[in-house]
């Protein structure tokens, strides 16, 4: 049997393969290129194609695929084979640079919020050489960039690496500036994937799992996660299995998969990878995601993705663990030994509480999609309002700074460089805070907002663009002085932020209903719903944002906002149709077959003068349930069909109303299914579902 060192990575064209297959002084050069220090030119291009295609040919690749991120949220890939006619009827392998720098799919069926006029529906991908090629499926996949005509981005993954850029920028200039020898700034991310897994039996007989990823309709199983002991839980043989595979299959990807437990709902999993730079974590974390539920499949498994798939029980999120790097080691979110080091991450904290504060609802929008909107706030998730933790102790030292006051003895609060500034914190204490959104971990911050199904590079992207601002304003502000006063001057900024933010900082349990009077109070903000958030991205303090960084342009903008919208109205409206479709032709069906079965025992009852209390009260019952349904679903069905077109007014039509409508509709049908027999219920029911199967 293969070790799993003998196989990590196997089907990446790595630095190790390209050591191989490259001469050394492309190899080199290819390098530079990986890390953003030097751009790519044909010459090379032609020479690391032909290589990459020797590579492909050897692991067994037929195929070619330029891979990427459209704002479906998913990826999307086009394959070509290798192959070229040659003489006398027969084939050669051949792949040019160029066929690896640019390729134009017919993308005109993609999403692009009018970015692009359907009579120019040219959209372009560009090889993304900061991220690595990989051979899945007899397939060499290229991760690119996709854009339109004109250049502007039509994915998510061209925001998130000029994000990187104007963070590395801003970091490069605040840091040369406080006296470092800054060569190189990149992100870390670790994304925590959080999925459930469900029998492919049930799955296949729920049109709303299937449609829609979610349940629509069930009322609450006989046991839920009230026992806590599904979290940590041994893990049943047959998940055993399913991970082992998905373990493999992400390790010859050269994806980390670390950690893997039972999480606390029952069904609930999750799985760790060891944390990688920024733009390949995202694509890592794209591809976990598929080979989560493509190998599912392979034992007779269904994996979920939804954030919400039972109403309830715990949703899904996914722990988003961010930090920076400078010069490929120095990670500028670990307290420092010496108290210059200290320095420097106090004015990256002040920096990461300023931007959380004053871009709130960028990184709250940046989480929203319908599926999330179960979550938020709902007692097991983070609530809709952004805060940050910090853990008491790290809290006490920052709050002494801000008052002038001492907090222990050993720290000098007046920051004199000659003595420590901040005591070794012990990392244990930082974590207990399960409940809140945006949790300092140590040496990391844990952006806790994203639910299961996301794509990261949003959040990632924010998260990087507001840290930019902030290092840039308080670059513009250390540069306006004289060097010796940089200490000095740092020390006042991270003084006057503490003061002026300090709303931000909240330490108390999230899940709290008095936390969100606090929270209003302090004039937080607080988006419940999707719409309410999404309208936020065009505010012109955001747009100004973005266009000062070159992460997005207008049209960007307005693109992704609408995208976005008419995704969620698109979501909500399949889901009503869904639900209408279900009641009308599954549920009410059944439920009128039971009733006539009971309607003919009643008249044989009656015949032999026997009672027929029970089912007449039954009966009763039911018709008052079927005659309410019926009609809720009639009313779902007009706001449905009389939503207004445009598209901020549909999306609010759809969370204001519809929403609304299905919710009552489900709340009918769940009654219905506490009395209407199992063996006529149309559908396998929560407590089938979530507790018989997988422990086998
Ligand atoms: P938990 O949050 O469950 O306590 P860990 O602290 O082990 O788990 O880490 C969770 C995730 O954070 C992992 O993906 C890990 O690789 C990642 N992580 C750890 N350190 C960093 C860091 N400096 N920057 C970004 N991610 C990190
Ligand atoms: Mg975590």
């Amino acid at each position: 049997m293969l070790k799993v060192d003998d196989y990590f990575a196997s089907s990446v064209f790595s630095r190790k393969a390209m050591e191989k297959y490259l001469p050394n002084a492309i190899y080199q050069q290819m390098l530079q290129i990986i890390e953003g220090k030097k751009p790519l030119n044909e010459e090379i291009a032609d020479i690391v194609a032909e290589a990459m295609k020797e590579w492909a040919l050897d692991q067994g690749a037929t195929h070619y695929t330029h891979w990427f991120q459209p704002m479906t949220g998913i990826t999307a890939e086009k394959h070509d084979a290798f192959i070229h006619p040659a003489n006398k009827g027969e084939a050669i392998c051949r792949f040019k640079g160029k066929e690896l720098i640019k390729s134009e799919p017919d993308a005109s069926s993609f999403p692009n919020g009018g970015l692009r006029a359907t009579f120019e529906a040219r959209g372009y991908t560009a090889w993304d050489p900061t991220s690595f090629a990989f051979v899945r499926d007899k397939t060499l996949y290229i991760p690119t960039m996709f854009f339109s005509y004109d250049g502007s981005s039509l994915d998510k993954k061209t925001p998130l690496i000029r994000s990187i850029d104007a963070l590395s920028k801003a970091a490069t200039r605040l840091f040369s500036n406080m006296g470092y020898d800054v060569q190189s700034i990149s992100t870390s991310v670790g994304p925590e994937q959080e999925y459930f897994l469900i029998d492919k039996n049930f799955f296949d007989q729920r049109m709303d799992l299937q449609i829609t990823g979610r349940t629509l309709f069930g009322a609450p199983p006989v046991k839920g996660q009230e026992l806590d002991d599904h979290y940590f839980g041994s893990i049943p043989g047959r998940v055993k299995a399913f991970m082992e595979e998905v373990n493999q299959e992400l390790w010859k990807l050269g994806i980390y998969a670390k950690t893997e437990h039972k999480e606390v709902a029952p069904c609930q999993f999750e799985l760790a990878p060891v944390f990688t730079s920024g733009n390949l974590s995202c694509d890592q974390n794209q591809l976990t995601m598929e080979i989560l539920q493509k190998t599912a499949r392979n034992h007779d498994l269904v994996c979920l993705l939804h954030e919400k798939p039972f109403k309830g029980i715990n949703g899904s999120g996914k722990h988003n663990n961010w930090s920076f790097t400078m010069n490929d080691t120095e990670n500028l979110l670990e307290p420092g030994q010496n108290p210059a080091d200290n320095l420097r991450f106090l004015t990256v904290l002040a920096a990461i509480i300023k931007g959380v504060d004053e871009y709130q609802d960028l990184l709250r929008l940046s989480t929203a999609s319908a599926g999330n909107d179960h979550r938020l706030g709902a007692h097991e998730a983070p609530p809709a309002i952004v805060s940050i933790f910090l853990g008491d102790e790290l809290s006490a030292i920052l709050e002494a700074i801000a008052n002038e006051s001492d907090y222990i003895e050993n720290i000098d609060t007046h920051l004199d460089l000659g003595v420590s500034i901040l005591p070794p914190l012990s990392k244990d204490t930082t974590d207990r805070n399960r409940t809140s959104p945006f949790a300092f971990t140590g040496n990391k911050f844990e952006f806790r907002m994203l639910g299961s199904s996301l794509n990261i590079s949003c959040p990632n992207t924010i998260l990087n663009t507001i840290v930019a601002e902030e290092f840039m304003q308080f670059a513009d502000e250390l540069e306006a002085f004289p060097k010796d006063q940089v200490v000095d001057r740092c020390i006042g900024l991270i003084r006057k932020v503490l003061r002026d933010h300090n709303r931000i900082v909240f330490s108390g349990d999230g899940y709290n209903d008095e936390w969100v009077q606090e929270a209003e109070r302090r004039g937080l903000s607080n988006l419940k719903t999707t719409p309410e958030a999404l309208v936020h991205y065009t505010d012109p303090k955001n747009m100004n944002l973005f266009l000062r960084h070159h992460v997005y342009n207008v049209s960007e903008l307005h693109a992704r906002q609408n995208i976005l919208l008419e995704n969620y109205s698109h979501i909500i409206v399949i889901e009503a149709r869904t639900m209408a479709y279900m009641v009308n032709r599954q549920i009410l069906p059944a439920v009128m077959e039971w009733q006539s079965e009971l309607s003919s025992l009643m008249e044989r009852k009656a015949a032999l003068s026997l009672s027929d209390s029970y089912e007449r009260k039954q009966i009763e019952k039911a018709a008052d349930l079927v005659s309410r349904a019926s009609q809720l679903a009639d009313e779902l069905h007009q706001a449905v069909e009389s939503r207004p077109d445009e598209v901020r007014a549909e999306a609010f039509c759809c969370s204001e109303i519809i929403l609304p409508l299905m919710n009552q509709l489900r709340e009918v049908c769940d009654e219905l299914e506490t009395i209407v027999p199992q063996k006529h219920w149309p559908m396998p029911d929560y407590s089938e579902i979530l507790f018989a199967q997988l422990e086998k």
